[in-house]
């Protein structure tokens, strides 16, 4: 992978000397060099840089406002940069590990010395990277569900927390759809439970592409989903179930499920309302509400109990 290094020192000789020495390693694709703090922080900004090295004392910006100005960003938290100090000072060092020095070399510096820091530094910023980048991918998979790639029902209950205490603050209405395949079990008992997986998989992309870009779908069970719609109030929770209902419906199937026609049940619930005056109530009303369209004969969406569609008022 490319690498850039940064050389920030006043003493055109130094910095020369410097680029020399890593220039000989080879550890980097490209040298950047600037001639105090200011420019070098400048630089900074408009490049891709993996290691800094840079001079305490400057004309402008010296090394420790340099270094005060980019541990202040959240970009450049984890950026190596090597102090280079013209004395052996321990209250400098101090000073400056406390600002975000990653490490010092002191001037005049050995070349070997030198090299094995930034290789060090190298190091250990490759290691922090992989090690966010498989915590990243942990938090991933801790919340979503493997087959169909939604969130998973963790996930779903926490979100379910959060945005009813946003709700309750703010008073903006929060929604919850809870919807059904009717009759999967013919559908695994006709083509196999693999295919009845891979029906799941497309259902939830159906589902995907529905919706916007703060609402949440998760996995609620085997073939259960649950929506959580944000600001929603009951009306258009309802038309976004209608529409998921006909897509679902008209949804092609190809190759071995070819002909396969799907439909779902759904249940739909608001909060706040007459009824729904807690997580519970939320999620109870919807499950009624989905029961009563499977009882009057599925494929079709019931709102919660004694909420009216023409008013669309919960
Ligand atoms: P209804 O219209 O009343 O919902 O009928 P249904 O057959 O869909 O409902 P039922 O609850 O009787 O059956 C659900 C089936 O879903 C039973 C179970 O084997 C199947 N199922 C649950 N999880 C999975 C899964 O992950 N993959 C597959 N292929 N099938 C699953
Ligand atoms: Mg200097
Ligand atoms: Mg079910
Ligand atoms: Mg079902």
């Amino acid at each position: 992978m490319k690498k850039t290094v940064l050389v920030i020192d006043d003493s055109d000789t130094l910095r020369e000397e410097i680029l020399r020495s890593l220039r000989g390693v080879s550890l980097f694709d490209t040298y950047l060099e600037a001639g105090d703090g200011l420019d070098g922080f400048k630089v900074l900004l408009n490049n891709r840089v993996d290691l800094v090295l840079c001079d305490l004392e400057m004309p402008r910006m010296d090394g420790f406002r340099f270094l005060t100005m980019m541990r202040a960003r959240e970009e450049f938290q984890d950026l190596p940069v090597i102090i280079l100090t013209g004395r052996e000072d321990r209250d400098t060092k101090i000073r400056g590990l406390e600002q975000g020095a990653s490490d010092f070399v002191t001037k005049p510096f050995d070349t070997g010395e030198l090299v094995a820091r930034v290789r060090v530094q190298l190091k250990m910023k490759g290691l922090q990277d992989e090690l966010k980048r498989s915590n990243e991918m942990l938090r991933t998979l801790s919340i979503t569900d493997p087959l169909t790639h939604l969130h998973n029902r963790r996930h779903l209950m926490e979100m379910v927390d959060k945005e009813f205490q946003r709700s309750s603050r703010k008073g903006a209405p929060l929604s919850l759809v809870i919807l059904d395949i009717d009759y999967f079990k013919k559908i695994n008992d006709t083509y196999g439970h693999q295919e009845g997986d891979r029906v799941l998989t497309i259902l939830a992309d159906i589902v995907r592409r529905r919706l916007r870009s703060y609402d949440l779908a998760a996995r609620y069970g085997g073939e259960e989903f649950v929506l959580l719609l944000p600001e929603t109030p009951v009306q258009e929770a309802l038309s976004i179930a209608e529409r998921l209902r006909l897509e679902v419906q008209e949804h092609v199937f190809e190759g071995s499920l070819g002909g396969l026609v799907i439909t779902i049940s759904l249940g739909v619930a608001t909060y706040p309302s007459s009824r729904v005056e807690s997580i519970d109530s939320l999620f109870r009303q919807a499950d009624e509400a989905l029961y009563r369209a499977k009882q009057g004969g599925r494929n079709r969406v019931e709102l919660m109990a004694g909420a009216s569609i023409e008013k669309g008022v919960p």
